[in-house]
């Protein structure tokens, strides 16, 4: 019996349970938060990343470990490495939770990437809106998820402002500064790496965010075929340089049809939820298989899919239940605001057949503006 030890207990953890199951494997999670949402299908460790007795009931009880959550502090991911078999690897971890180590990575491996400057002091924010102009962004190098720890900056006026919400953070976790991209489409790759190095990619996936938060996702992109060898050329090169092992996302913007990157997520992703339901096999699945060096699913799609993300609390199910392609996860999270509590799949096997079952959960569930850009996209 395998025990694979997951850090982090959110809904990627829960997700990872569930899709193991039929592999028979068993889990152990890492969290501090005792409600955390994995910890209603795998046992709990309940402590933080850095409660030593925590981390040693862990190791002792885990054959190989993985992330829920990217942002483990690297002396933890180290420490377990030297006890048990960690995948992704601390090293490849580091990049990631870093947005300056990671622009720096893409560009050695020359992957476009927007305008950008590492900022430590007021002045040098100063500089860097000189150099790179506005409308711009400043980021947190590390810590940020679903867009917090940013600050738009709309006009040099705004520099103030954004010091003053960001500034306090710069020693602790760093700033970057980087040009705002007028992109006409948000695309990401969803990709794994086995142990043996064999790499494969799901097709590309177009997203939608508002407020900086994943709306919903189109899988496969409508993007041609040179566009789409060159997203997922540029993960397969990441993931050689980071000898990456797991599934990972690679975030993209398209500008005048040139693809810039602006993360990398080293985990299981919300554009990748889609392939539950929308592919041979799903992320979560081939993220376990690699972990544990198995065989790779086929990454293909089956038909057309939409994934829609619930934000704050759950609509009602039935709109999308009645639907011949319709998939309802609800990841027993309490409503908050801002918060992901769960996600709907739309799988169809046209386009056409897609855009009409959006339409009408979009209409049943008074969500027409969530929908709108997909069944836009779908012509
Ligand atoms: P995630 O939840 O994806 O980890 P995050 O907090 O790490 O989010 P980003 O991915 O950097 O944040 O930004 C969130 C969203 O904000 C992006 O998907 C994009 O829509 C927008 N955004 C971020 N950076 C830029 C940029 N330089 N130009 C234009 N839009 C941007
Ligand atoms: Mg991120
Ligand atoms: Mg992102």
């Amino acid at each position: 019996m395998t025990t694979v030890g997951i850090l982090g207990g959110g809904q990627l953890a829960r997700m990872l349970a569930l899709s193991g199951a039929p592999l028979g494997l068993r889990f152990l999670v890492l969290d501090s938060a005792q409600d955390a949402c994995a910890g209603q299908f795998a046992p709990m460790v309940v402590g933080d990343y850095t409660d030593q007795a925590a981390l040693d009931q862990f190791a002792s009880n885990i054959d190989v470990a993985t992330f829920d959550f990217e942002n483990v502090p690297a002396e933890s991911a180290h420490w377990l490495a030297e006890r048990r078999p960690v995948f992704p690897s601390p090293r490849a971890l580091a990049v990631a939770q870093d947005r300056l180590a990671e622009k720096t990575l893409f560009l050695d491996l020359g992957i476009p990437v927007p305008d950008f400057a590492a900022i430590g002091t007021r002045e040098s924010l100063d500089a860097a809106l000189i150099k790179i102009g506005t409308p711009c962004i400043l980021k947190t190098r590390r810590l940020g998820y679903d867009g917090k720890g940013q600050f738009r900056i709309k006009t040099p006026a705004d520099a103030d402002a954004a010091w003053t919400a960001l500034g306090p953070q710069a020693d602790k976790v760093g700033l970057i500064l980087e040009g705002f991209v007028a992109f006409e489409r948000e695309l990401s790759v969803v990709a794994v790496r086995g142990r043996d190095g064999e790499f494969r990619a799901w097709p590309i996936t177009e997203n939608w965010h508002v407020d900086g938060v994943l709306s919903a996702s189109l899988a496969p992109a409508r993007v041609d075929d040179t566009l789409s060898a060159t997203a997922i050329g540029y993960a397969s090169k990441l993931a050689e340089a980071l000898d990456y092992v797991g599934v990972f996302a690679l975030e993209l913007f398209c500008r005048d049809g040139v693809l810039l990157a602006n993360e990398l997520a080293p985990r299981v992703h919300n554009s990748g939820h889609w392939t539950i339901e929308g592919s041979e096999t799903s992320q979560f699945q081939n993220h376990l298989r690699a972990v544990l060096g198995l065989p790779l699913g086929d990454t293909r799609v089956l038909g057309h899919a939409c994934m829609l993300n619930w934000i704050g609390a759950m609509p009602d199910a039935n709109a999308v239940l009645s639907e011949a392609g319709g998939h309802w996860h609800d990841y027993g999270k309490q409503p908050r605001e801002g918060r992901k509590v769960g996600h709907a799949t739309l799988r169809a096997d046209s386009t056409r057949e897609l855009a009409d079952a959006l339409q009408r959960v979009g209409d049943s569930l008074d969500r027409r503006e969530q929908v709108a850009p997909v069944i836009a996209r779908l012509g």
